[in-house]
């Protein structure tokens, strides 16, 4: 178990660090309330912290975090400064159970920072998922777009200081600079809606942006701050696989049709009535990925 002064010096190393996000963001924490114990604590309420041993303390983080008992997470809380783009920013502050209070640009001249794409990061569009993307252009096809970004990021911020120049007010002048600009604020929220933000966020349909914000809070900050809820959370949520009532029964059709692992063919034989007709099917392509990892299904 870790002792006070093991945690001080923990909470000390982390405090303010600025871990780099993208190419000009950080996340840092910046204070934080309550550790595993604290969990485990308000868990037992009516025990008293007691004199039960790590190996308890473990046990009973990982039931609750199985079993959704939810509000014992909710004792620790995070607070941290970030420094983000305001489209990956318009993302995190969907998450409505933390609190906020972000850079102004009416009061204060807009952050000179905007997210540059290298040649080698521009994502096409996904084919499967609309919402989604896959792979990079090769560099030499990128390049004439970051250039092209470039050229765009440094005429918005001209036109914006023209208009300060001209004696517009900030709040107006900010008008047309480009949703790549880097914003600051301060989050803070408790650890069981961090868990949450951090399933949705570090979750590979998440966008590759937000996704790097995720993780680095995940795995630099939450990680060494909370190991024991941490590795239940990897565990039970980070890692873990739904399997719908549907998805249920096509691997007992293929488990009884002694087809494991199936083809094509022989999925598509125990596949759920509902989706046999359709040409394209989501939650049949979905049943598919979940059982190829599985090793139930093979190409
Ligand atoms: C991959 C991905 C794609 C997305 N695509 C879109 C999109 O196309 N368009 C879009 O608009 N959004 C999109 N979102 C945002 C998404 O719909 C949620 O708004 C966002 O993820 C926040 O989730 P949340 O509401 O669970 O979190 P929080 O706001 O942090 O809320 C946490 C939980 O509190 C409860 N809660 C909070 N507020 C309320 C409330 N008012 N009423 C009832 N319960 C509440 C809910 O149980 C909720 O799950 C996307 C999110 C992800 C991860």
């Amino acid at each position: 178990m870790t002792t006070p002064s093991d945690r001080r010096l923990l909470v000390d190393a982390l405090r303010w660090r600025k871990f780099p996000v993208l190419d000009d963001g950080h996340v840092a924490l910046v204070d934080v309330m309550g550790d595993d114990a604290a969990v485990v604590q308000a868990a037992r309420v009516s025990y008293g912290e007691g004199t039960r041993k790590t190996s308890d303390d473990r046990q009973l983080i990982r039931y609750l975090l199985r079993h959704a008992h939810t509000t014992p997470f909710e004792m620790a809380e995070l607070k941290f400064v970030v420094r983000v783009p305001m489209d990956c920013w318009r993302q995190w502050v969907r998450h409505r159970t933390a609190n906020i209070n972000e850079y102004s640009t009416r009061y204060s001249l807009a952050i000179d920072s905007m997210q540059a794409t290298r040649d080698d990061e521009w994502r096409s569009q996904a084919t499967g998922n609309r919402q989604g993307s896959e792979g990079c252009l090769p560099a030499d096809a990128g390049r004439p777009l970051t250039e092209a970004e470039a050229a765009l990021q440094a005429e918005s911020r001209r036109i914006y200081e023209d208009r300060l120049a001209a004696g517009i007010a900030r709040e107006q002048a900010r008008k047309d600079l480009p949703l790549s600009t880097y914003t600051e604020a301060y989050w803070k929220i408790d650890l069981h809606n961090l868990l949450h933000f951090l399933a949705l966020r570090m979750d590979a349909h998440a966008q590759l942006e937000i996704r790097r914000y995720a993780t680095t809070i995940g795995e630099e900050i939450v990680r060494p701050l909370f190991p024991l809820v941490w590795e239940a959370f990897v565990d039970y949520r980070l890692e873990a696989l739904r399997l719908t009532r549907l998805d249920r029964e096509v691997i007992r059709r293929l488990a009884g049709a002694g087809a494991v692992p199936a083809d094509r063919t022989a999925f598509l034989a125990a596949q759920d009535p509902s989706w046999s007709g359709l040409d394209r099917c989501r939650e049949r392509d979905e049943c598919w990925a979940k059982l190829l990892g599985l090793g139930l299904v093979a190409e």
